[in-house]
């Protein structure tokens, strides 16, 4: 089955699955907000998810260096990489005493050769600063994305953004990069109005915690309405949903699916 078709990630050039995999169970079982508890997944488990996400028309991953080993083990069981979208972070560091954050040239610069090494290619196809919520101060103040963009130049990453905490820093992130991510589901919507902003101005927003760390999934209706909620808003180029349940992953995609039919039968006016 492959009902997903692939969409704009903004003016960047780069298209992208309606729903991406989120990889953070795939490497950290650590200070996450989830309503189970679960293991970290085997080799053999990540290469199935990998092969039923191909089959479903998924292909776009998202990792960060704040995902304990998740980088790593997609460097080194992912197959294709050019088949695929990759889209990691910098700025968070996440170890045994929990995160911590620098978002200093330096540390970007090493930061990004850390994830080209671990992802085991030579160029990454988007690159986010992951906020600690300071977003105005750190697209402003630092030069994390000075360095990025520079990064970009030469060809290491194809597009930059950031990973926003609040409406005005994913709004400033759109004027000054290539792509936000916000959260956004039916519990929470302030942000709603950053995706308003990349609709009108042909920028990218990407979505996560979509099911609200799962939470969101539990109730009547689920995923389903949870991914239809996300997807019916305009301007939304991908959702990132975390997963490593491939039936979940399946269940995702269909109502992906399904939400993708919708807007082709009830076509926007004008
Ligand atoms: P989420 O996608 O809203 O929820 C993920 C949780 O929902 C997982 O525990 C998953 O459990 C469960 N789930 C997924 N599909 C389900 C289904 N069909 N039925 C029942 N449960 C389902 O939230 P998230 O994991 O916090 O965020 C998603 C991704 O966004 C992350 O993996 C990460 O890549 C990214 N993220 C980015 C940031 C950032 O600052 N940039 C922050 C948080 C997250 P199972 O494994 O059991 O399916």
């Amino acid at each position: 089955m492959n009902n997903l078709s692939a969409r704009p990630l903004g003016d960047t050039g780069i298209k992208v699955s309606p729903i991406g995999l989120g990889t953070v169970k795939f490497g950290r079982d650590k200070g996450l907000k989830y309503p189970n508890r679960f293991n970290l997944p085997f080799d053999s488990a990540i290469v199935a998810l990998f092969e039923e996400a191909k089959t479903l028309g998924i292909n776009f991953i998202d990792t960060a260096p704040a995902y304990g080993t998740s980088e790593e083990r997609i460097g080194k069981l992912l197959p294709n990489r050019q088949d695929w979208i990759i889209g990691t972070k910098v700025g968070e560091e996440f170890g045994a005493n929990g995160s911590h954050f620098d978002f200093s040239g330096n540390h970007t610069r090493k930061s990004i050769e850390r994830s080209l090494r671990r992802l085991r290619t030579n160029y990454l196809d988007l690159v986010l600063i992951h906020s600690n919520g300071d977003d105005i101060e750190i697209l402003e103040k630092t030069d994390c994305l000075e360095t990025l963009m520079r990064m970009k130049e030469k060809g290491l990453i194809r597009a930059v953004g950031m990973s926003t905490k609040t409406a005005a820093g994913g709004k400033r992130a759109l004027t000054l990069s290539d792509v936000a991510m916000v959260t956004y589901n039916s519990s929470h919507t302030d942000e709603g109005t950053v995706i308003d902003l990349a609709h009108h101005t042909g920028k990218a927003v990407i979505v996560k915690k979509a099911l609200h760390s799962g939470h969101l999934a539990k109730q009547s209706g689920g995923n389903e309405l949870a991914l239809e909620f996300v997807l019916s808003r305009a301007g939304v180029s991908s959702v990132i949903v975390g997963t490593i349940n491939p039936i979940h992953l399946r269940s995702n995609a269909l109502a992906a699916a399904r939400s993708q039919a919708e807007d082709l039968t009830n076509p926007a006016p004008g």
